[in-house]
C-alpha cells in the first residue's frame, strides 16, 4: 500500500488534516449528524454538481465549515430547482476516503509513493522533454471530458507542447452520433419535446440518463398526451412516460429507420417542399430506400411490420411537429458497427419530416457567446502542426472523425504498437469505462510517460507514472459557462480538505512553467473568468452570489446547415470520397444472438454515473438495498434454461467469464441480456464498491467503428449458464 511509503511526517500531517476536516469519514454517524444539526448558521454557496456532465446548478449549504446538504438552483436550466440522487450524494466527494491526497509517483505494480509538487512537475517536464526529443509531438496525446475549466487549460498546454492529439471521452459515448450529424446537417439539432406531437426515442433514456430537467420534460410531455414511442431492447424507466414500448432486436435501429423512410416516401408523407429547398441527394436517397419495406425490416428488427407502418405514419401525419429524438450513446447507435449510418438516418428521417427549425421538430440552439482573453496581452500558442496519433483526420484511418473528440479508447492499443509514447489523462477513467480493461491497462503502462490528474483513485490512475491530485468540486472555483440563456459558475464552498490538492488552473500553469512554457499562461483564472463574462454584462461577483444569472437570449438564427453544400446531405459526398456509403444502407451489427447466446446490452441506472458512483457509499447502499447489479434476462428464455430469478449464473465471452445474479423479467428482448453499466470496479486502492457487480466492458473487445471510431460497446454475444452458489 502506498501509505507504507509515506515519509512518516507527511503521513501524520495528512492524517491529522483529514481527521480534522472529515470527522468520522464520508458517511455521517447519527452522533455526527446530531452535531451538525446544531443551531450553527448555514451559509448557502452557489456551485455546480459534477457527478455527471449535466452540471446542474446547486446551492451548497455549509455549516460549521462543512458541507451540510445541497439543493438545486431554480434558475439553472439543468436542475430547475432539483438535483438527482447522484448530485445529493456526490457532493460528499470532498470527504471521500478514495481521494488522492498528494502528488504520487508509481514505483512498482500498485505501488505509489507521495512526492512533492516540485518533484512531480520537474520529473514530468524532464520525461516529456525526452519523449519530444526522441519522437516529436506526434506521439503525445491528452484525453479528458471537456468542461469549461479543463477545456481551456489543458488544450492550451498541449498546443504549447506541440501536440495535436487532444481527445474527449466521446468515442466511448456519442462520437458516432456527432460525426453523423456533422456530415449530414452540419451539427446537432435537438428535439423540441415540449411542442412535439409525436416523438420516437431510439434507446435514449431521459429518465435515467443526465439531468432532472430532461426527465421532467418527458413527464410533462407525457402528461399532456404527446405520443411518445420508446424503441429499446429493454423496457427502461423511460417507458414510464411512453405511450408505447417497442422492443427491438439489439443493433437493428438502422433497419427500422430505413423502413420508416421507405414508408414516408412511398406514401407521400414527407415534406417535399422542405426536401427540395434544404436537402441534397434526395433522388439517390429515394432510390436507396426503395427496397427497405416494413416487411423486410420486420424480419431484421423483430418489430411487427404493422408497428413500423404505424410509427412512420404517426411521424408523417404529425409533421412537422414530429421527430426522431437526436439520441446519445444509448443502447443503439454508438454501440454498434452500423452506428454512424444509423444516426445519418435519424437526421435524414427528420429531414423528410421537414421538422428542422419548426415547433415540435428539431431545433438548433443559439447560446449566448462568452468572451475570451485579450490575445495581444496573453498570446495563445500557435496551432500545432503535429500529426495526430489516434488516426483522426488521416486518410485511410479515420478521416471524417471529429478532431475535437478523437478516439480515446484506442490509445492504449496505439501505445502497444509504438504509435503513442506520452499521454495525459484528466479525470476520465478509460481503463474501466471502455472495453477490455486488461488491454487498456497494459497499453497505458507501456507508455514512456503517463500522467493522470484526478480527484479520486481510479483504474486509469493505477497505470500512471504520476498522479496529480485536484481539489473536489466543493473546494474550488471554476470558469463560467452558459446554460440556456444564462451564465453560471461553480464557486468554492469549503476550504480544501487535503492541503496538498490544488485546483486545475494552478496545476497546469505550474506544470507549464516547469516545461518552459509559462509565457502562454501569463494570467490568473480570475482574468480568464472575467474576460469570459464581460460581453454578457455579468460580473464574477454576480455569479458568486447568485450562482446562475439570466442574460438576454440571442435571437434565433435563420435556418441553415453548416455542411459543405449548406444543405442536409442525404447523399454525402465526403462519405463517398472516403469509401463509405454516401446513402445509408443496411449493415448488420457484428453481434447476433442464437438459441444458445445473447447480445450483451447495457445502460444507465438513474442513481449511477458510469462506474464512479458505485464507489460512493450512499449510492452503493442504494444498489445493495435494491439488488440492482443483476443481469436481466427474458423470462421465456430463462424458463427454457432452467434459470430462476435470483439464480447465480456464469456469463462468458471470448474476453471474460464472470458470475452474477439474474433478474428474470419480461422487460428485455429475448435475444438481449441487459447488464447495468455502473459496476465492477477493480482498482485496488479504492475503499468502496470494489468487486461489487460485474461490468459489460469486461466481455467486449476493444475496437473502433470504421467511420467515426466509436467503441462499439454492445458488439458482443455472451453465453449464460446457471451455476451453484
Ligand atoms: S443530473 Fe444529477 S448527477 Fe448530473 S449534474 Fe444534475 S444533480 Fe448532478
Amino acid at each position: 500500500m502506498w501509505a507504507n511509503k509515506f515519509p512518516r511526517r507527511t503521513f501524520l500531517k495528512a492524517t491529522a488534516a483529514t481527521a480534522a476536516a472529515v470527522g468520522a469519514g464520508d458517511v455521517f454517524s447519527l452522533g455526527e449528524w446530531m452535531k451538525q444539526a446544531s443551531a450553527a448558521p448555514v451559509t448557502k454557496i452557489p456551485s455546480l454538481c459534477e457527478t455527471c456532465s449535466a452540471a446542474c446548478g446547486m446551492w451548497v449549504h455549509v455549516k460549521n465549515g462543512r458541507i451540510w446538504k445541497v439543493t438545486g438552483q431554480k434558475d439553472h436550466g439543468q436542475s430547475k430547482g432539483k438535483l438527482c440522487a447522484r448530485g445529493h450524494a456526490g457532493i460528499a466527494q470532498a470527504y471521500h476516503k478514495d481521494r488522492i491526497t498528494h502528488p504520487m509517483k508509481r514505483v512498482g505494480e500498485n505501488d505509489f509513493v507521495p512526492i512533492t509538487w516540485e518533484q512531480a512537475y520537474s520529473e514530468i517536464a524532464a520525461k516529456l522533454k525526452k519523449v519530444l526529443q526522441e519522437h516529436g509531438p506526434d506521439k503525445v496525446f491528452f484525453s479528458h471530458n471537456p468542461r469549461p475549466t479543463n477545456a481551456f487549460y489543458w488544450p492550451r498546454l498541449m498546443a504549447a507542447v506541440g501536440s495535436s492529439t487532444i481527445q474527449s471521452h466521446h468515442s466511448m459515448c456519442s462520437t458516432g452520433r456527432d460525426v453523423a450529424y456533422k456530415w449530414t446537417t452540419g451539427g446537432m439539432a435537438t428535439a423540441d419535446l415540449g411542442n412535439t406531437k409525436y416523438i420516437v426515442f431510439l434507446g435514449r433514456n431521459y429518465v435515467e440518463g443526465l439531468s432532472p430537467s430532461s426527465a421532467a420534460g418527458m413527464e410533462a410531455a407525457y402528461a399532456k398526451g404527446t405520443n411518445i414511442i420508446v424503441v429499446d431492447p429493454r423496457h427502461s424507466n423511460a417507458c414510464l412516460f411512453a405511450t408505447e414500448w417497442v422492443p427491438i432486436r439489439p443493433g437493428t435501429d438502422l433497419a427500422l429507420l430505413l423502413a420508416v423512410a421507405n414508408v414516408l416516401i412511398a406514401e407521400n408523407l414527407y415534406d417535399k417542399e422542405f426536401v427540395d429547398e434544404w436537402c441534397v441527394g434526395f433522388d439517390e436517397f429515394k432510390k436507396g430506400m426503395k427496397d427497405y419495406t416494413p416487411e423486410w425490416a420486420s424480419s431484421v428488427t423483430d418489430i411487427p411490420a404493422a408497428t413500423i407502418y404505424a410509427i412512420a405514419r404517426g411521424l408523417g401525419k404529425n409533421r412537422p411537429a414530429s421527430c426522431i429524438e437526436q439520441g446519445y450513446k444509448a443502447p443503439n447507435g454508438c454501440n454498434y458497427a452500423n452506428g454512424t449510418q444509423m444516426f445519418r438516418m435519424v437526421a435524414c428521417v427528420n429531414a423528410l419530416l421537414g421538422n428542422y427549425g419548426k415547433a415540435g421538430g428539431m431545433k438548433f440552439g443559439n447560446p449566448p457567446k462568452l468572451g475570451s482573453l485579450d490575445a495581444k496581452k496573453h498570446p495563445a500558442p500557435p496551432k500545432p502542426k503535429a500529426k495526430r496519433c489516434d488516426g483522426v483526420g488521416i486518410k485511410g484511418e479515420f478521416p471524417l472523425c471529429q478532431p475535437n473528440q478523437g478516439i480515446v479508447h484506442m490509445m492504449p492499443q496505439r501505445a502497444l504498437e509504438g504509435k503513442a509514447k506520452a499521454g495525459f489523462l484528466y479525470r476520465i477513467n478509460v481503463a474501466r469505462n471502455a472495453p477490455q480493461p486488461e488491454l487498456l491497462t497494459k497499453g497505458y503502462k507501456a507508455l514512456d510517460l503517463f500522467v493522470v490528474c484526478d480527484i479520486k483513485w481510479s483504474e486509469s490512475a493505477m497505470c500512471a507514472h504520476y498522479v496529480l491530485p485536484e481539489c473536489s468540486a466543493a473546494e474550488r472555483e471554476d470558469l463560467p459557462t452558459v446554460v440556456g440563456a444564462a451564465v453560471t459558475m461553480r464557486t468554492a464552498a469549503i476550504d480544501v480538505v487535503h492541503s496538498e490538492t490544488k485546483p486545475l488552473p494552478e496545476i497546469v500553469t505550474e506544470l507549464a512553467g516547469h516545461m518552459g512554457l509559462g509565457k502562454y499562461f501569463n494570467f490568473t483564472r480570475e482574468d480568464v473568468a472575467a474576460a469570459m463574462v464581460k460581453p454578457l454584462g455579468v460580473t464574477l461577483e454576480d455569479l458568486r452570489t447568485k450562482g446562475t444569472v439570466k442574460v438576454k437570449a440571442p435571437a434565433a438564427k435563420p435556418l441553415g446547415f453548416n455542411t459543405k453544400s449548406k444543405k442536409i446531405e442525404m447523399y454525402c459526398q465526403a462519405f463517398a470520397d472516403h469509401g463509405y456509403k454516401p446513402v445509408p444502407e443496411w449493415e448488420p451489427p457484428y453481434a447476433k444472438a442464437d438459441k444458445n447466446s445473447f447480445v450483451l446490452i447495457h445502460g444507465k441506472q438513474g442513481f449511477l454515473s458510469h462506474t464512479t458512483s458505485i464507489s460512493d457509499p450512499y449510492l452503493l447502499a442504494v444498489a445493495k438495498r435494491g439488488d440492482l447489479e443483476r443481469l436481466w434476462i427474458n423470462a421465456d428464455r430463462a424458463k427454457k434454461m432452467g434459470i430462476r430469478d435470483g439464480d447465480l449464473v456464469e456469463v462468458s465471452s471470448p474476453q471474460a467469464t464472470r458470475k452474477v445474479r439474474v433478474k428474470v423479467t419480461e422487460r428485455v428482448h429475448p435475444e438481449a441480456a441487459y447488464l447495468p453499466a455502473g459496476y465492477g470496479r477493480f482498482a485496488p486502492f479504492l475503499k468502496t464498491g470494489v468487486g461489487y457487480g460485474i461490468n459489460p466492458n469486461d466481455f467486449t473487445p476493444c475496437r473502433a467503428e470504421a467511420i467515426s471510431g466509436h467503441a462499439m460497446m454492445m458488439e458482443v454475444t455472451v453465453t449464460i449458464r446457471k451455476v451453484g452458489e
